[in-house]
């Protein structure tokens, strides 16, 4: 692990103090201990993490969400993780566009091909579409990516250009003056560039999923709490 900056070492701190578990039950990974805390393995299909290679190229999802609240969850890889954020009115390819997204806890790599149901009464409860997908990179080219994602990230100022199958383009990731207090507020913003698609709805637009084609009704109908690993 790289030496960290005073902010950056506060943000990860719930995640690496949480572990209360026996080692033999905690997570294989340290980042992924409040994921773990919240799930009961032996009641949802979501994955355990600690199995997936780190990617050669940084990838990233958007699961769209049907819990308690309709959100999707954008991902990003780093450090071994996905860094996470629930985004409730979803991405906009629109730059006027500013996107509530509060951080959540980092999800495994292996969450990246969850597409399914997570059981009523488990935390998160609800239908999973893998709604995109791709890779992605630091926005700036001042610092090698995983070092400029770290500092943008301990800023609370990340910027980064996606590479999905629906989402692309540059965007930014800016925390709100509410979440330097401790809330985990962030606001998505797409950037004017080439593929910036003023007064577009993108999550209108895409209703089924990206791995599958189905949409949320198939998935929640279908039943299945398969998350298929085998996909690239
Ligand atoms: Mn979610």
């Amino acid at each position: 692990m790289p030496p960290k900056k005073k902010a950056a070492a506060k943000a990860v701190k719930p995640a690496t103090r949480a572990a209360k578990k026996p080692a033999s039950e905690s997570s294989p990974v340290p980042q992924l201990s409040e994921y773990h805390r919240k799930r009961d393995f032996s009641k949802t299909a979501e994955p355990k993490g600690g199995a997936a290679p780190v990617n050669q190229q940084l990838v990233f999802v958007v699961q769209k969400h049907a819990a308690t609240r309709l959100h999707y969850d954008l991902r990003l890889e780093l450090d071994g993780v996905m860094k996470s954020w629930a985004v409730p009115k979803g991405p906009s390819m629109n730059p006027a566009d500013k996107r509530l997204a509060m951080e959540v806890e980092d999800h495994p790599i292996e969450y990246n091909t969850f597409e399914g149901t997570i059981p009523k009464g488990q935390y998160g409860g609800g239908t999973v579409m893998l709604w995109d997908r791709g890779i992605y990179t630091y926005g700036n080219t001042d610092l090698e990516p995983a070092a400029g994602l770290r500092k943008g990230l301990a800023k609370g100022d990340l910027k980064f250009v996606l590479l999905g199958e629906r989402l692309k383009g540059s965007f930014v990731l800016v925390r709100t003056k509410r979440g330097d207090r401790g809330k985990n507020e962030w606001l998505l913003i797409k950037h004017k560039d080439d593929y910036a698609e003023p007064g577009s709805d993108v999550a209108a637009k895409f209703l089924t999923s990206v791995d599958s084609g189905r949409t949320m009704e198939q998935i929640a109908k279908d039943g299945d709490r398969v998350w298929n690993s085998n996909r690239a």
